[in-house]
């Protein structure tokens, strides 16, 4: 499959802006995937001229494509609110190079996405704006954290959106949604512009239907940024390992998965030994050590990264306080969602002087340990393959799963985050009625590899549309709509 495949969507170069915005809310009325919809930038980019070094109109698979942007990642003159009261009027004065490279590929921000406060969840239910709706079944979640991102792309309103992976938040709402996810090895996409939750597990990440657009987006946002100390430049193509798959790992023991996501799983094992791979199954003898390790650190992170919002240097400011502490506790107290103040308050509690050593010490521990598993795996294996989340989208609220098992619930992704490898959610089918997704992992700087995956595992189950909302806006408002 190659990015030229990326037809259709084209014909919004000759559709108005206003057309475009207009279907867009439209669509989005059932969703609520974004928070913010502004069309006009289509034509000048962020209020300014392309860079020079864009490509010429028409150039390139992604010139002239709508972009749909995580609102924790910088796009200017749009907003920046991460979806927290905190910061509601707050406006990006700039690009985060992400997407600078994907404008400068000749791609155009056209919204922002709606996200779990500050990407702390799995269901974008934390957010102000309320939650994101699955258009495969408006009572169930996209998933989360980047779960506006996921749901614009699956109902056909963007061919491409940029959301954040810290354990998850790519790849389980792709998974949900029935699209791509990719989590990028950590350093290949710039985190400059990135609102950060948890800095060392963080990576920007691409959702599509199509696998050419994800590739074409990762070539171009990809690279080494003078803005992002550990960012990494994408070694030499010789340098990388082998894009062909032949041996699998697949992720065996007691998984806990329900029956859709069980049959995906088993399907997706027969399409690999259908192919011709040599499969084998692996456990982790660090499987249990997971949710914990990454929520003790995630959350660490997360306490340090989040004191900037205080009202005085970020975040909305109380008209009145006595005295600088109560401004501070004030704005903290109206501006964070209760899972941030959870979160924060986690965070603080295992950085405590004489409380280090027993938990966030004791969890960079156990991160080298997966990290030493993980290499043994792929010292055997090209890939290893596991379920993105061990059930199929969930209903609303905590219908189906408490806020706990939800976190229980990031064991199969956080294990990319905790090791910095790629991981790319991949769908399996729709099962019931809902989409599943399983991913492939590999080691550093193996996505080419696990795009081969996909594309062999796509020849049997290629990625399907959801019923309602199936058809690409594109089709809807047609070509020639008095640009
Ligand atoms: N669900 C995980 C969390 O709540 C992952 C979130 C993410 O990747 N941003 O932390």
């Amino acid at each position: 499959m190659s990015a030229s495949k990326t037809t259709g969507w084209h014909h919004l170069l000759e559709t108005s802006a206003d057309d475009y915005a207009e279907a867009l809310r439209a669509r989005d009325a059932a969703i609520n995937g974004f928070l913010e919809i502004d069309t006009d930038r289509r034509r000048t980019p962020g209020g300014v001229s392309p860079p020079d070094d864009a490509p010429p109109d028409g150039a390139g698979p992604l010139a002239g494509l709508p972009l749909a942007v995580k609102d924790n990642i910088a796009v200017r003159a749009f907003q920046l609110s991460c979806a927290s009261r905190i910061l509601a009027n707050h406006v990006a004065p700039y690009d985060a190079t992400v997407v600078a490279r994907l404008v400068a590929a000749g791609m155009v921000p056209v919204g922002k996405t709606n996200l779990d406060e500050f990407g702390m969840g799995s269901a974008t239910e934390h957010s102000i704006a309320g939650p994101t709706n699955n258009p495969w079944d408006t009572d169930r979640v996209a998933g989360g954290s980047s779960g506006g991102s996921a749901a614009a792309v699956a109902s056909g309103m963007v061919p491409l959106a940029l959301g954040t992976d810290t354990g998850g938040s790519v790849r389980q709402p792709a998974a949900f949604c029935g699209i791509y996810g990719l989590k990028p090895t950590y350093g290949t996409l710039s985190r400059y512009g990135l609102v950060a939750y948890a800095s060392s597990l963080e990576v920007a990440g691409l959702l599509s239907r199509e696998l050419g657009m994800v590739r074409a987006a990762y070539e171009a946002a990809s690279g080494v940024d003078s803005m992002d100390q550990t960012s990494v430049g994408l070694p030499d193509a010789q340098a990388r390992p082998a894009a062909a798959v032949q041996r699998v790992a697949f992720l065996g023991g007691e998984l806990g998965l329900d029956e859709r996501t069980a049959q995906a799983y088993r399907r997706m094992r027969e399409v690999a030994v259908g192919a011709g791979l040599t499969v084998e199954e692996v456990e982790l003898a660090t499987a249990d050590a997971m949710m914990p390790a990454y929520y003790t650190i995630a959350a660490a992170e997360a306490s340090a990264n989040l004191a900037r919002f205080n009202g005085v240097r970020y975040g909305e400011r109380p008209i009145f306080a006595e005295n600088p502490e109560a401004l501070v506790r004030h704005a903290r107290t109206e501006g964070f969602g209760a899972e941030v103040k959870l979160r924060v308050l986690l965070g603080t509690y295992v950085l405590r002087s004489g409380f280090q050593e027993q938990y966030y010490q004791r969890a960079q521990r156990v991160r080298t340990a997966i990290r030493r598993e993980l290499a043994s795996v792929f010292a055997n294996h090209d890939l290893l393959i596991l379920p993105v989340y061990p059930t199929v989208a969930f209903r609303h609220g905590e219908t189906d799963l408490t806020a706990f098992q939800q976190k229980l619930a990031d064991r199969f992704t956080t294990l990319a985050n905790l090791t910095a490898l790629p991981a790319l959610s991949v769908p399996a089918g729709v099962y019931d009625g809902l989409p599943v997704g399983i991913q492939a992992m590999g080691p550093a700087f193996s996505e080419e590899r696990l795009m081969r995956f996909a594309e062999l595992v796509a020849a049997e189950l290629p990625p399907e549309r959801p019923p309602a909302y199936g058809v690409p806006l594109c089709d809807e408002i047609g070509s020639g709509g008095g640009a």
